[in-house]
């Protein structure tokens, strides 16, 4: 008899919401983590992510933030953290875009996703979007699509309150230990971490970042690391930044290879999070460059200054992450090909924590061989091109 029924290798997004959803139906649950989430180190960390119900990346992945915006509720009222915060979420294009956001025609997708599942939403002229967002430079041939539901959750936030749930239900959470590896056995899987061994009978593995060098070599050209930068910059005054007034944005450029997408100015700061994306140069956890130069933050600033009114050119902060992209930009969560016992859980590709709180009740529902909620097809392995 296995010492757990599941063990849980990485304790960020959505192994912290996997331990939380296993700890709930009172099964024996361990998770380690290589640090003491929630930490800088993965990809859950800045502060905020944007979140949204009509998802342009994919028809399949709007029940999952549906059923995600439903469960952060649940879990605010169990812990009394304020984790997502619904202010509105605008996405400007323009049919001379040249920024692709994850998938060709990720405006319009989003447009037939909302139609599709009945989510309010509302299509802006560019005059419409200057009248109401000032602070906003939109040409005149760009338009927007802007959804109230939108928004941001705060992924610290939603790490620590999630693993604290984890814990109260009896979870046994063990930050700052490795896992080496691990070994599929006929009735469980032996894992081996540097401060002991132990066995299991199912394993999540939901390593972020870490996920190619834990499963081997086979694994790399299928998970690819990219090192992103989220920037902070002052503003002249909060007001018209105030969550009450300012949506979270994204932004297809026109005259840009990257986009850039932002957030209001939270908790009284003066200052409000921008960021671009980069998908030209891989990297690894162990060996990126977690400094930001001076010349990114000047490549950000000048990306900004035609777009944004108000935002200075001072940078207070800024931080790197690390985005887990697959060839065709979606998800994986699957068993091992190698071992039914063992669960494989990257769902990142830039756009995975609005989804998390829903991934971890799947990824219990796997763990413990019950019918998953949603279909989980789109993000096996094994369907894929490649
Ligand atoms: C800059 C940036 C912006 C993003 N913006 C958005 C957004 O706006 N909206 C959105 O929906 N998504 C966004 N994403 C994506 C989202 O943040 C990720 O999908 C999500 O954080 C992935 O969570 P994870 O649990 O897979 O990885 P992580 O949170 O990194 O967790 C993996 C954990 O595994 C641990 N670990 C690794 N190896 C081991 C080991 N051997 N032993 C023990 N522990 C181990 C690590 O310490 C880590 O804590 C963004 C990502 C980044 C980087």
């Amino acid at each position: 008899m296995p010492e757990f029924d599941v063990a849980i290798v990485g304790l960020g997004a959505m192994g912290a919401a996997a331990a939380y959803q296993l700890a709930k139906r009172g099964v024996r649950v361990i998770g380690f983590d290589r640090h003491h989430p929630p930490h800088t180190l993965g990809s859950s960390h800045g502060e905020t992510r944007v979140t949204r119900l009509a998802i342009g990346e994919g028809d399949h992945l709007t029940p999952l933030v549906m059923r995600s915006h439903k469960l952060w509720r649940e879990i605010e009222r169990e812990t009394g953290a304020s984790l997502l915060s619904e202010v509105g979420g605008l996405i400007v294009s323009s049919h001379s875009n040249a920024a692709v956001t994850h998938v060709a025609g990720f405006f319009q997708k989003t447009v037939a996703a909302a139609e599709r599942f009945g989510i309010a939403h509302e299509l802006l002229t560019a005059a419409n979007i200057r009248a109401r967002w000032p602070q906003l430079k939109v040409r005149d041939d760009e338009f927007g699509y802007f959804e109230p539901s939108a928004g941001f959750v705060r992924p610290e936030e939603c790490v620590r309150a999630q693993l604290a749930l984890a814990q109260k239900n009896g979870a046994d959470v063990r930050a700052n230990e490795t896992v080496l590896g691990f070994e599929p056995a006929p009735d469980c899987v032996r894992i081996t971490s540097d401060k002991g061994t132990y066995s299991a009978g199912k394993l999540i593995v939901a390593a972020g970042p870490w996920l190619p060098q834990l499963l081997g070599a086979r694994y790399m050209r299928v998970f690819k690391i990219y090192r992103q930068v989220q920037f902070w910059f002052e503003l002249h005054d909060i007001a018209p930044f105030r969550p009450e007034r300012f949506p979270i944005f994204i932004w297809e450029l026109q005259n840009s290879k990257q986009g850039l997408y932002g957030f209001p100015a939270i908790d009284g700061v003066r200052a409000i999070k921008v960021a671009s994306e980069q998908f030209e140069s891989t990297t690894t956890p162990d060996t990126v460059n977690r400094e930001v130069s001076t010349e990114e933050i000047a490549a950000m600033r000048a990306l900004i200054a035609p777009h944004l009114e108000g935002v200075g050119p001072h940078c207070v902060k800024a931080t790197t992450c690390l985005y887990t992209v697959t060839p065709d930009f979606g998800f994986v969560i699957d068993t091992h090909p190698d071992s039914k016992r063992v669960i494989l859980a990257s769902p990142c590709s830039g756009h995975g924590f609005k989804h998390s709180p829903a991934i971890g009740e799947a990824l219990a529902d796997l763990a413990l061989g019950q019918p998953p909620r949603f279909d989980l097809a789109p993000f096996r392995l094994s369907s894929r091109a490649w």
